[in-house]
């Protein structure tokens, strides 16, 4: 036996992980997080952040959680349930109730804790969970915690989830369809009409991660939910305040009742401090920006097309995107991590995708388009995309 305190089993795996090829380091942002960035000590376009709208440097946002520091001071200083529920903080789930035009928003730290805290609150042993086989790490957690049955329909499959409603609606009391509002490996929006048309028709409760669409999809950003028109008809719809909104947080967005049981039950709230004054007074004045104008939307969307109509006329493959989450699509997963290599040697940084994140031979580097970027940086990337396309010999 050896020193217990060398943690050789970590060790072992660790060296089972070099061998795999999938250990790493992790780069080192030096300065804010924007279209260009310093990265490791050199200058590069930066394709890779969730940071749709600029918002994360934006100066409105670093002045109002200036003034919210002077205010409310640097933390809460408590968990929402003893003294950590400011006034800030219920402000800010009212002006989110009112951009979601839902009756109530309830606020997490972050879009995980709000997944795992929601999931886990609103079911429990006996209820069945059908959820989309792309859904996000979080809901998988938070499916896990309540301890609901699950069952899994193959990606955005209506047919397969009306199978598994018919099946399962009389052995179950209540039944809750979980999806992504939009897909984060491959930009598609889920069919959202037909899986509302089908929980109706099955008494299902609905459930929307909208982590990358709020923001950027409905009028201003009000996400997928918006987009569809299905207001009231969404039991739960999940955004997060750190992806478009640029600073830290999640909430969900839905009715009064839904409210009042996750104020009593949702434990990351009861048994985690609040978030920081600083943070919630940059996200207030992130939703009024957007109430108030369209600019930042429009933006991230032309930005967009500009990028794909360039990346496509190249003969590159980016998928089923519909939004502003551009796949280049390789293949091989040696390959698609080489490319991204390739891409920042000469300035563009654009993280690579492989399985187990996407399926084995779909390996892919994502592109996140922001409002931030210039046309002028767009047109750059692609450049730079057909150089090392054609050295790699992979355009169609
Ligand atoms: C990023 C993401 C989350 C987690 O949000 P954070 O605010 O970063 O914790 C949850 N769900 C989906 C679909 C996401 O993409």
């Amino acid at each position: 036996m050896g020193n217990v305190h060398e943690l050789s089993y970590l060790k072992e795996k660790i060296e089972e992980l070099k061998k795999e090829g999938i250990y790493r380091k992790l780069p080192i942002l030096d300065g804010a997080n924007q279209a260009e960035i310093m990265l490791d000590g050199e200058k590069v376009i930066n394709l890779s952040s969730n940071n749709y709208l600029g918002f994360a440097n934006h100066p409105r946002l670093k002045q109002a959680a200036i003034d919210a520091v002077e205010r409310y001071g640097a933390g809460s200083g408590a968990v929402r349930t003893i003294v950590g529920n400011m006034s800030i903080h219920e402000q800010l789930e009212e002006v989110l109730a009112e951009f979601k035009r839902e009756e109530a928003a309830f606020v997490y730290q972050s879009g995980f804790n709000c997944n795992i805290g929601t999931i886990q609150a609103i079911m429990e042993a006996g209820d069945l969970i059908i959820s989309d086989e792309l859904n996000h790490a979080s809901i998988i957690d938070g499916v896990r915690l309540s301890r609901a049955d699950r069952k899994i329909f193959k990606h955005s499959d209506i047919d397969e989830l009306e199978q598994i409603l018919k099946e399962n609606r009389d052995k179950y009391r209540n039944i809750l369809i979980i999806t992504d509002g939009v897909f984060s490996m491959d930009g598609d929006i889920a069919k959202l009409p037909e899986i509302v048309e089908l929980a109706e028709k099955y008494e299902a409760m609905t459930y929307v991660d909208d982590a990358h669409g709020s923001g950027v999809l409905g009028e201003n950003g009000r996400g997928t939910v918006d987009h569809f028109d299905l207001h009231g008809r969404v039991d739960f719809t999940i955004g997060t305040l750190s992806k478009a909104i640029g600073v830290v947080g999640g909430y969900v967005a839905g009715s009064r009742t839904m409210y009042e049981w996750l104020n009593h039950k949702a434990r990351p709230v009861l048994f985690s401090t609040s978030l920081p004054p600083a943070a919630v007074g940059a996200i207030i004045e992130a939703i009024k920006m957007l109430m108030e104008s369209s600019e930042y939307t429009e933006k991230v969307w032309n930005n967009a097309r500009h990028f794909k109509e360039g990346l496509g006329k190249l003969g590159f493959d980016t998928g089923e995107s519909e939004t502003p989450i551009t796949p280049v699509i390789i293949g091989d997963e040696a390959k698609a991590m080489e490319f991204s290599r390739n891409l920042l040697k000469k300035g563009v940084f654009v993280s690579a995708i492989v399985f187990p994140t996407v399926p084995r031979g779909t390996g892919r580097v994502r592109c996140m388009i922001t409002a931030e970027h210039t046309e002028d940086q767009l047109d750059r990337a692609v450049e730079i995309f057909q150089q090392v396309g054609e050295e790699m010999n992979i355009l169609r």
